[in-house]
């Protein structure tokens, strides 16, 4: 007889249990949401501010380059069932805007939000050289009413001091910018789950202290490599070195997808025969041969960045963002005091 009477119960509690989902939503009353990111770091900036019962998809999976990413059917499906999207907003994430105009939503993009901090883009394999083309002076100054203000290409304020297309996309890679975002969404889920406004705040404010905390150590940290030159795969950390003071002097790929030049190779390798180079950095998500035609033959220490932070952690789908600029400078410091007596 049980056999007989179970699947009736079961189906009434789930009829019941669905009427009650469609109720509360109804109620503007629900009681956890589902969070999409496009790329790991933005799981790792926001994470901390999602209580047990939130759910958070990360769209970019580990090992994976954002550069000339395709999304796929079931991503757009999770786009469309998700309470809150989150975005970089440049092209490092260009993929995600035709899938959500589809499913009709807006991202929170970090490129849009009113606080952020932008550097334009970095042209050429030697950043240092200052004996720049007239027109790359002109990319240079886009940012003209922040050059008056802060004396360099980064402004704070409103506007539009660096064009889109001239913008350096990594913007995560600033503490700055993950704390603007980390402020945003906070404000977005209060709105969404009223009845844990207080619990969200609390975590905001204890996320934002712990980040403070995380920096003024990493400060400490590498004040002692400052001064060391090295080379990057691509120019992904600009904002990080910006935000620490590193001295990082070219890249051997403008995009990481494409081969670089002759001239570029040659103009780096007399760089590094110079012996003005400390350490060239790598990363996980690009094969070794892409930095072999600048290395080989060359006596230069190698080290390893990755600007998702996936590589640093196992089997985990994003490193919480503390962790991920402890472990970035942890590897500029090892490479760049290699066989220096501090
Ligand atoms: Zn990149």
């Amino acid at each position: 007889m049980n056999d007989r009477i179970a699947p009736n119960t079961l189906l009434r509690k789930r009829v019941l249990s669905l009427m009650s989902v469609f109720l509360l939503g109804l109620a503007g009353n629900a009681s956890a949401l589902t969070v999409t990111v496009s790329i790991p770091p933005l799981a790792g900036i926001i994470a901390p501010l999602l209580g047990p019962a939130d759910e958070l998809h990360v769209l970019l999976k580990p090992g994976v380059s954002p550069h000339g990413f395709q999304l796929r059917p079931s991503h757009v499906r999770l786009l469309q069932d998700s309470d809150l999207v989150i975005s970089v907003g440049t092209p490092v994430d260009a993929w995600i805007v035709k899938p959500l105009q589809l499913v009709n939503k807006t991202p929170i993009a970090m490129a849009r939000l009113p606080n952020v901090e932008r550097l334009a883009l970095r042209q050429g394999g030697l950043w240092e050289d200052k004996h720049l083309h007239s027109d790359e002076l002109t990319h240079r100054k886009l940012g003209s009413d922040a050059h008056e203000a802060d004396n360099d290409s980064v402004n704070h304020s409103q506007g539009n001091p660096v064009e889109n297309s001239h913008l350096d996309g990594h913007l995560w890679m600033s503490l700055y910018n993950a704390k603007q975002m980390v402020i945003v969404v906070s404000q977005q889920l209060q709105a969404k789950l009223p009845g844990q406004k207080e619990a969200i705040q609390k975590r905001a404010a204890d996320w934002l202290t712990r980040l403070d905390k995380t920096n003024l150590q990493i400060m400490t940290r590498l004040a002692k490599v400052q001064g060391e030159p090295f080379l990057v795969l691509h120019d992904a950390f600009q904002y990080f070195e910006h935000h620490y003071g590193l001295n990082g002097v070219g890249s051997i790929r403008l995009n990481p997808e494409l081969a670089p030049s002759l001239k570029r190779v040659h103009e780096l390798r007399e760089r590094i025969k110079d012996g003005h180079v400390t350490c060239l950095f790598k990363e996980p998500q690009f094969p070794e041969k892409r930095i072999t035609s600048v290395v080989s033959g060359l006596d230069v220490k190698l080290g390893s960045l990755d600007p998702m932070g996936t590589s640093y952690v196992l089997n985990k789908p994003f490193m919480q963002y503390d962790a991920f600029l402890t472990a970035l400078s942890n590897q500029f410091y090892s490479c760049l005091t290699k066989g220096k007596v501090l």
